[in-house]
């Protein structure tokens, strides 16, 4: 375990990285004999009940369809960044023996395979999983992700040969040409600012799920200067992602500030009216946001987006904001990352769809040959319990 002490050292040097993360890591041993999986872990794949030769769970953020089938009475090492580690026991109950946060951005050796989680740009959390094995392959699982062109500029990927990507693929179509999330945020502040400018008296509600879309509610609290109102379930989940800046403007008091965030299943007229009428303060009308992640197919650009409720001074809007990458954002990263292999995780059930994200791949690749002259093939695998192995 020299090569671990070292790899600590180094990462301790380069990175805030307390004593306990650092026995945690190092202690970490099992036997990866046993396992027929290039690595020996698995991401995402806890509705399997223990998977066979698996010696390390990676947990890549904390939404449920990654984390179904997670009890308080899992016993295997897990691994995952901090804020979803502070989730997983504040949420889960886990036992903490049992969760291992990794420093972002740090490499660390888990049963000889150096293991590094980076920035996904989906929710608080969530990471993208780099791996580098013994024999000099290296994998990239990209959990959820919304690819960005800064992610070019991560110093981990710089001169990278990547053997294979598990790629999200959640909207691997052209016609998912949503806009970046900072165009949609603007439009949704924007939206704010002209009905408080018609009219003061109107309360503004968030649509919000567990984790996930919150930079929307933040940026109007921002651009208003007010508070944030939640119920104390998102108080708790909020406290979890370790900033103090933003759990400062959060109140339980839901006459603090005229924005309100509210679970998703009440953004309806029944639900928003029942909200109101429990307030002290008289709202005359009320916008509420729901964020929405594909809704934006049906138009052209974000100026058409109009009401999808709008009677009785309710007025209810879809707001296309997508924590997944657009078509183009996928594309761009693929040819970035130039994988020899890419295994979709999302939509891939069946041999139809599966073969359509083959031929698209292929098309990125054939214009990046067209464009540079690159060498690239790429195949495509069937998923199933056994491509979870990174
Ligand atoms: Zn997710």
């Amino acid at each position: 375990m020299q090569t671990v002490k070292k790899l600590v050292q180094e990462a301790k040097k380069k990175h805030s990285f307390d004593q306990q993360q650092k026995e945690e890591i190092i202690e970490v041993k099992s036997d990866s004999s046993k396992c027929e999986s290039e690595t020996g872990f698995t991401v995402d794949a806890f509705s399997y009940g223990d998977v066979p030769g698996c010696t390390g769970y990676i947990l890549s953020h904390f939404h449920y369809d990654h984390y179904n089938g997670l009890t308080k009475h899992f016993t295997n090492p897990i691994y995952c960044s901090q804020i979803t580690a502070n989730l997983v026991l504040s949420r889960i109950k886990l036992k903490e023996e049992f969760v291992h946060p990794i420093p972002m951005n740090t490499p660390c050796l888990i049963d000889n395979i150096e293991i590094t989680m980076l920035e996904a740009n989906h929710c608080p959390g969530s990471v993208l999983i780099l791996f580098r094995l013994p024999s000099g392959r290296v994998i990239l699982h990209t959990g959820d992700f919304r690819a960005d062109k800064s992610m070019e500029d991560y110093p981990e990927f710089k001169g990278v040969k990547f053997s294979q990507l598990y790629l999200d693929t959640t909207y691997c179509n052209p016609t998912y040409d949503f806009p970046p999330q900072k165009e949609v945020i603007d439009f949704a502040v924007d939206l704010v600012k002209k009905e408080l400018a018609r009219n003061p008296k109107t309360l503004i509600v968030c649509g919000s799920y567990t984790i996930g879309k919150e930079r929307i509610f933040i940026a109007i609290a921002q651009a208003l200067g007010c508070k944030i109102c939640v119920y104390k379930d998102k108080q708790n989940v909020m406290s979890c992602l370790d900033d103090s800046d933003l759990f400062q403007k959060l109140s339980l008091d839901f006459n603090d500030s005229q924005l309100h965030v509210l679970q998703l299943g009440k953004l309806n007229p029944k639900g928003l009216g029942i909200h109101m009428s429990n307030l002290k303060t008289k709202y005359s009308n009320v916008i509420a946001l729901e964020p929405t992640g594909w809704s934006y197919g049906k138009i052209n650009s974000l100026q058409e987006i109009k009401p999808k409720y709008n009677r009785d001074g309710i007025k209810i809007f879809g707001i296309p904001y997508s924590e997944h990458s657009s078509y183009l954002e996928m594309k761009q990263f693929v040819q970035f990352i130039k994988p020899e292999r890419i295994i979709p995780t999302v939509n891939n059930g069946n041999p139809k769809a599966r073969k359509k994200m083959e031929d698209i791949f292929k098309s990125w690749f054939q214009e990046l040959q067209q464009g540079q002259g690159q060498q690239a093939k790429v195949t495509v695998k069937q998923s199933s319990i056994s491509t979870w192995f990174a």
